[in-house]
């Protein structure tokens, strides 16, 4: 990760009021500030391992793309979706504890502008919520941008899927709180549309966890169905909506078969239902989801 003096950040917060057995439920997209990654890293150049070299040996980054965190104020308990990043990501020692290869992974793929008052804590003030009003907290997968702001939530629930958990992919352990237990499931073999699994996260089963494998071999995201459409937070599946429908790759994922299949699982649920396809980085997600952009 590579400072950048600067600050800028055109991302802004949407709330968006969607409808649960015909009553209101706010949406909340939360940018905790930016990200730019080399551009092999987000579009994947060359096969396998070259791939990854191709990374590596890249002089150019993207765009600063937004790290959205998602809060639905939902009937049975607030539900967030990742924790973000925090400004002292940026400090020369964030690291100094993970090991040597992996700092330099680290600085080799991402650079970041995150700002105090992006953090967490500060932008849920902003939507009139507490840390402590959160109930419960889904995290699609480990990589730093999704779990730095979990120091914010002591007393809060945590949910990961267990596999993710048990085999993470270049998460970083030594910038979690020592308090870190999250609750680890497993799917249950009941099939939702065109997923072949899924845990409820809600009784009412209107949110679903479901398997998204491919940017790591746990990664996750979550469906919510509204009265109206079906939104699918989909973490790191894809850096935008245009590489889902375009079918280009990402760089950065760890199984390039596993994320095709993927692609195919969210295309084939969009035909079936109308859907909000909602990655954390894309610059258009929270605009699109206000104006119910759906992705086919
Ligand atoms: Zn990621």
């Amino acid at each position: 990760m590579k400072e950048s003096s600067i600050i800028t950040n055109p991302y802004q917060d949407i709330t968006t009021i969607v409808k649960l057995k015909g009553k209101d439920v706010k949406v909340h997209a939360l940018c905790t500030g930016t990200v730019a990654t080399k551009v092999n890293f987000r579009t994947k150049k060359g096969p396998g391992f070259i791939s990854k070299l191709n990374i590596l040996f890249d002089s150019q980054y993207t765009e600063y793309m937004p790290i959205w965190v998602w809060v639905i104020e939902h009937p049975e308990g607030i539900v967030m979706i990742d924790t973000g990043e925090i400004a002292a990501v940026n400090n020369p020692d964030y690291l100094v504890h993970e090991s040597a290869y992996a700092r330099f992974i680290a600085d080799s793929i991402s650079k970041f502008q995150i700002d105090e008052k992006e953090e967490l804590d500060r932008k849920l003030a902003g939507v009139k919520l507490k840390t402590e009003d959160v109930k419960l907290i889904i995290l699609t997968h480990l990589h730093l941008d999704h779990t730095d702001g979990i120091r914010f939530f002591p007393k809060t629930e945590f949910m990961v899927n267990e596999y993710e958990y048990k085999h993470p992919y270049s998460n970083l352990p030594t910038t979690y709180p020592s308090w870190f237990k999250p609750n680890t499931v497993k799917y249950k073999p009941n099939r939702v549309e065109v997923f072949d699994a899924a845990y409820p996260i809600t009784s009412s089963g209107d949110l679903l966890y479901v398997p998204t494998p491919g940017h790591t071999n746990g990664h996750s995201s979550i469906i919510f169905k509204t009265d109206d459409f079906d939104i699918v937070f989909a973490g790191d599946i894809s850096y935008t909506q245009e590489q889902v429908i375009s079918g280009e790759l990402p760089g950065a994922h760890i199984d390039f078969d596993k994320s095709k299949q993927t692609y195919q699982n969210i295309m084939a649920y969009a035909k079936q239902r109308k859907t909000v396809y909602l990655p954390s980085h894309d610059g258009n997600a929270a605009q699109r989801l206000n104006s119910r952009g759906f992705l086919v």
